[in-house]
Formats: C-alpha cells, structure tokens, sequence
C-alpha cells in the first residue's frame, strides 16, 4: 500500500450485534448486496485522462456531475494539458466554470494544483495519496477517486454527502467526517469492494435513500439496514414520516485544502 494509508487502529464506533466481526460481516454483506443491486454503477464525471478526472473532481465540490461535464468540454478544449491550465488567466478560468458554484475558489484550487503538477510532477497526475494530497486543492477524497477511478488503485474508500448518510443509517459507522467515516469503511467493506462501493451508495442514495425520505419499503438493504437516525415513522413501510435523519452533509466546502469534492 502506498501513500498515506488509512490509520485502521482507532477503535471503530459502531455497536453492531456481534462487535467486530459482526460488523464485518455486515460490510461484506452490504458490499455483496450493493453489487447485486447496482452491477453497473460507474463514477458519471466524465474524463479522458487522470488529468482530466483531477480537474473535474476538483470541480465537483458542491455541484453535480452533470453540471461538471457541461462545463469540462469547453475548459479541456481552451487548456488541454497541465502545462497550459497552469498558465490561463484565473479570470478566464473563473468565467468557464462559474456555473460549478465556488467558482473563485475553484479556479485558484486549479491553477495552483496544475502549477505543481508541472513544477513537481512532471506535468503528470502523481499516483500516491501522499502526492495527490500535497497538491493544492487535493484533498483525501479526490484522491481516492484519482486513484480508484483514474488508475484502478484501491486506497481507500470515497466519502461523500450520499456515501457518509447511507453508511451511517446502514450502522457502518457513527462519524460524520469523511476521514472518520471512510477510516471505518475500510475495516468493514472488503478491498476488493472499494472503489465501485461508493459509486453504487451514490446510485442508491440518489434513487432509494434519500437524505430527506428514504424508500426503506422499497430498499433493497432493507433487511441488512439498522436505519441509524430515523427515529420515528408516522406511515411504516410507506418509506414517508421518518424523523429527520442524523447530520447529513459530510463534504466541506472547496475553499478548504481538505475538500471532500464528491
Ligand atoms: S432501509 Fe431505508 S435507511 Fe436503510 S438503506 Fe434502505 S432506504 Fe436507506
């Protein structure tokens, strides 16, 4: 393993029946069940080259996909290599991703990272956490999906807003941080599970466990799901009247070098 490798001594918070095994088992199972249920889940930003991935990801911070791969096409054609990103002028950049949301903080993120890309790097993607994590802009998130995504490197696990909800209602951890989060998820979700899991919790929080009204009737890891912060249910099994789930967001913004980006 490489980089900086998640610290797996903390003791993990979670209660579940069996203590750690159990919880493991409950990791594995939830892996398995995700992999059933969304075989084909993908990360939806949109890149030819690590490169590419590092900017979107970048770019990704409090904004969706979609929006990101509006906005990419035009920023790739105008600089299309490190070496000429790290050279645009931050206004110009600041107008082609405006739509993104941060868009000031953003464009300096971007200018500066690619600024040490070719300063550093060699105008390559570097591919250790430790490297990724050193650039502007970069934090542990966007380094796992560089390196999950971009290279196929299992490091860790991604942490974002759906990815940290679902795990905590699921009881595979109580953090509300994405680095105490994903430091649980890699006790309990097997390696070979790591990259593609948060891309099908994603899937599974944008369709059935919705931050507000989550579908338990209709989940398919309802029978695996300990619903951690629901407290109450008005209409049970209509997946309506749940009490307000536990803390939500777990992403900050990208004006910190510790984003969590998507
Ligand atoms: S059972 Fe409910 S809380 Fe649990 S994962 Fe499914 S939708 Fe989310």
């Amino acid at each position: 393993m490489t980089g900086s490798p998640v610290n797996r001594s903390t003791r993990s918070p979670t209660s579940a029946p069996g203590g750690r095994a159990g919880i493991a088992r409950q990791g594995e199972a939830v892996a398995l069940r995700l992999a059933s249920l969304y075989p084909d889940s993908r990360c939806s930003l949109e890149f030819c080259s690590p490169f590419q991935l590092l900017v979107a990801t970048i770019l990704s911070a409090q904004c969706t996909d979609k929006r990101v791969n509006m906005v990419t096409p035009d920023l790739f054609r105008r600089w299309p290599t490190p070496l000429l990103l790290a050279a645009a002028r931050q206004e110009e950049l600041e107008e082609v991703i405006r739509s993104t949301g941060f868009f000031r903080a953003k464009a300096r993120n971007i200018l500066g990272c690619c600024g040490a890309l070719v300063a550093c790097h060699g105008g390559e993607v570097p591919g250790t956490v430790a490297e990724l994590v050193a650039l502007p802009g970069v934090g542990r998130k966007t380094a796992n999906v560089v390196l999950g995504v971009g290279f196929g490197v299992a490091e860790g696990v991604v942490v974002d807003t759906h990815v940290g909800r679902i795990s905590r209602r699921l009881g595979l951890t109580r953090r509300t941080d994405a680095v105490g989060a994903e430091r649980d998820l890699v006790r309990v979700v097997p390696r070979e599970h790591w990259i593609v899991f948060s891309h099908r919790l994603i899937d599974h929080g944008r369709a059935v466990c919705l931050a507000r009204r989550p579908r338990c009737a209709t989940c398919g890891l309802a029978d695996l799901c300990q619903k951690k912060g629901l407290e109450s249910r008005r209409s049970p099994g209509s997946g309506r009247g749940h009490g307000k789930p536990a803390a939500s967001r777990v992403q900050s913004g990208p004006g910190r070098k510790k984003q969590s980006g998507r």
